[in-house]
């Protein structure tokens, strides 16, 4: 094989400051969010900065205590695709769960909710053939990937503007989606659901929401921001992940019953691939379960976060303008400098927090993203904001 186009395309993300480093770090059991870095020369004790498991249920009793019944009880594996023996009682019963969280009839789970998404995509443009889709520019990568691939119309709207999703509403041919988050990851900023929702209803539109960054954190019961606004009746499909405030991995869909049959009957990255480990559902199943009953949780997410934003605010540091819920981008602007706060950060001061470049977000607005957590402590907290501080001087 000729190595020479692989040579380029690592040359060429280097020069340009857009190299990804994949840091090797082993999460001590029980000490989240405390970590090891095993660096290029040494071992070192981190505090992740910058991990989605927002609640640290990755870590929770409850949640180990449900792997390890499963695993004794079912073995590793699911053993199938889940239409040829891959579906477990573990399966019925997360889907089951998902759908009391969300208020809808049914759900579907899949592998994770980047394949949730761009399979569900792909399969409504296969049970509507004149869907349109009508995406919100921030939307994430397997949005984009799966309108992409389904091959349908689609048209871009700018990102949380409502006059500019209505312009493009009117003059649609075929059946409308509009196509949304409710917590954009890399601003921390929400979307007007409600806006949209109307919007949706006036234009005949069917509404499909990714609450990735939202289930678990966001109303009574962690219903997301759709379960916050009271509005979770307003959406056909909402999509969301176990991997992230749920701790443990998958994705999976929810909506009415009808709806969910025949996507799960046509969607080819659903059926086509081995389902699940039912260990990896019981995980997700006692973690779902327990986030739904464990408000305070929510609560002290949210402390953390606000502490963490009124600090940085205190010592001028720039937060996204927009970001309003518990991310925390600290803005940097400059891909280079990004990865050299985050390096020395990493190396010198024991905290972990990747730098965010483009393409995950727009060039000049390179970022590092602070997810704090109930579990950073305040004393974590100012001894991030001090290294911080101390970063961004002398570099
Ligand atoms: N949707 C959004 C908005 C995300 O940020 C992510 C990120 O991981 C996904 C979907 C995919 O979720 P999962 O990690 O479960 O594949």
């Amino acid at each position: 094989m000729n190595k020479e186009p692989f040579q380029k395309t690592i040359d060429r993300l280097k020069s340009e400051g857009k190299y990804r480093v994949f840091n090797d770090i082993l999460r001590e059991r029980g000490g989240y969010p405390n970590a090891i870095w095993y660096g290029p020369y040494n071992i070192k004790n981190i505090v992740n900065w910058c991990s989605n498991d927002y609640l640290g249920m990755g870590q929770n009793k409850v949640v180990l205590d449900a792997m390890h019944t499963a695993l004794d009880q079912t073995g590793a594996g699911a053993g199938g695709t889940r239409n040829i023996a891959g579906t477990s009682h573990y399966h019925v019963a997360l889907e089951i769960e998902l759908s009391k969280l969300h208020k809808k009839e049914t759900a579907l789970l899949y592998t994770s909710a980047y394949v949730a998404n761009e399979w569900t995509l792909v399969a409504l443009k296969q049970i509507i053939p004149d869907i349109v889709f009508l995406s919100d520019s921030a939307n994430h990568a397997s949005l984009i990937q799966g309108i992409r691939h389904s091959g349908a119309d689609k048209i871009i709207w700018t990102h949380n503007d409502m006059e500019d999703l209505e312009d493009k509403l009117k003059n649609v041919s075929g059946t409308p989606c509009v196509v949304f988050e409710s917590v954009y990851s890399m601003d921390g900023d929400v979307s007007p659901m409600l806006d949209i929702c109307n919007l949706a209803e006036k234009y005949g539109a069917i509404t499909y929401i990714d609450e990735v960054h939202a289930v678990g954190l966001y109303g009574e019961h962690g219903g997301g921001k759709l379960q916050e606004l009271g509005l979770q009746d307003r959406v056909d499909i909402v999509n969301g992940t176990l991997g992230k405030a749920f701790g443990v991995q998958g994705g999976y869909i929810a909506g009415e019953a009808i709806v969910i049959d025949a996507i799960r009957s046509v969607a080819s990255g659903f059926i086509f691939t081995t389902s699940t480990s039912p260990v990896i559902c019981a995980g997700a199943l006692a973690s779902v379960k327990y986030v739904m009953d464990h408000n305070e949780l929510r609560e002290q997410h949210q402390l953390q976060a606000s502490k963490l934003k009124r600090k940085l605010a205190h010592y001028n540091i720039e937060v996204h303008p927009d970001a309003s819920t518990h991310i925390v981008p600290v803005m940097i602007g400059d891909p280079v400098r990004c990865k050299k706060l985050s390096d020395v950060l990493l190396e010198e001061h024991g905290i972990y927090c990747q730098p965010i470049n483009y393409p995950t977000v727009a060039e000049g607005t390179e970022r590092l993203r602070f997810a704090p957590t109930p579990l950073h402590t305040d004393a974590m907290i100012s001894q991030l904001v001090d290294s911080l501080r101390k970063v961004l001087n002398e570099h």
